[in-house]
């Protein structure tokens, strides 16, 4: 049950999202992430949960971790999404349950896909480049696919677009008539683009999508907003394109997706869509059942925070 059909909803975005382009800066909270990194958190945010099935945004880095062991992200599970591993500089070791093994470097996608259960480890490799810089991301998976058995792709090579001044790579979705061969649940788009400075770029979107920027490098003003490392530019739906002017030369992720309209609870690493279903998954983690194993991660595997002590209430992707 939602109090959504007590709302009148006629728009192009329909939901509880707003109804046309927005502009919405919104700001990350710092989060320890592991043992050594520092993340900027920007999905979710105060107010704004999701971007079509985008549901989890973290930017961190550039630093220097040319004497420290970098990232450390021991054995964690996940439930109802796909992780996206998205670098710009340095790379990531991706060890999972499923026995995949792989190292993600800049601009390669890392696809996982945890249907109803798997566990992985993230971690930089001894030997690794002096930066590290990336995005973490979530999608949520819908619930005709969250049940499905996990998977793991890497894709080093992704489809490019190009304009003057301009240069993308398409993560996950279709821009332009490019299309990447990641696999995904509900219509989405996740595009990498940099700009040179001076550069001006009305960039084709999808209308029925609602779409936001998190910029990496640089100063680019989306749709004559500022926009620059550290915050997130939530831009509502209903445009035909976007504009793009580059303040300096500069680098952002363009996410956008159709609205997502089930109502989901995210607690941790897990996305179910009841109280009762994240109590369980809980347990079968702290239990060693369902999530299975990952090998060779050099540590012991994360414990599951306490349970809040309230009922998790299913929520939309906003307010
Ligand atoms: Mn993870």
């Amino acid at each position: 049950m939602s109090n959504l059909d007590l709302k009148p909803v006629a728009t192009l975005c329909g939901g509880d999202a707003s109804t046309g382009p927005v502009r919405e800066l919104l700001t990350g909270r710092t989060v320890r992430l592991g043992e050594s990194t520092q993340v900027r958190r920007l999905l979710p945010n105060l107010g704004r949960r999701m971007v079509g099935a985008w549901c989890f945004v973290d930017h961190y880095g550039p630093d220097d971790i040319a004497d420290e062991p970098g990232m450390q992200v021991p054995p964690h599970p996940h439930m109802g999404l796909q992780t996206v591993s998205w670098l710009h500089e340095g790379e990531v070791l991706h060890r999972d349950s499923l026995g995949s093994l792989q190292t993600v470097r800049p601009r390669e996608l890392g696809l996982m896909t945890s249907g109803r259960a798997i566990s992985h480890s993230e971690e930089s490799p001894r030997e690794h480049a002096r930066l590290l810089h990336g995005a973490q991301l979530w999608v949520a998976l819908p619930d005709a696919h969250r049940h499905t058995a996990p998977t793991f792709e890497h894709h080093p090579v992704l489809p490019e677009v190009t304009a003057a001044g301009l240069h993308g790579t398409v993560i996950l979705g279709e821009l332009d008539g490019a299309t990447s061969p990641g696999t995904t649940h509900t219509p989405l788009v996740g595009v990498d683009l940099t700009l040179t400075e001076g550069s001006t770029t009305a960039l084709p979107v999808e209308p029925a999508f609602e779409y936001a920027a998190l910029a990496m490098t640089g100063s680019i003003e989306v749709d004559g907003v500022r926009v620059e490392p550290g915050s997130l530019l939530y831009l509502g739906c209903g445009r035909r394109d976007l504009s793009l002017h580059a303040r300096t030369d500069g680098s952002l992720l363009l996410l956008g997706g159709e609205p997502f309209e089930e109502r989901i609870v995210m607690w941790w690493n897990f996305i179910g869509r009841s109280t009762e279903e994240i109590v369980q998954a809980r347990s079968d983690w702290m239990e060693g059942s369902r999530f299975g194993e990952v090998l060779g991660y050099d540590g012991e595997r994360l414990s599951a925070p306490t349970l809040p002590s309230v009922p998790m209430k299913p929520r939309g992707r906003a307010g």
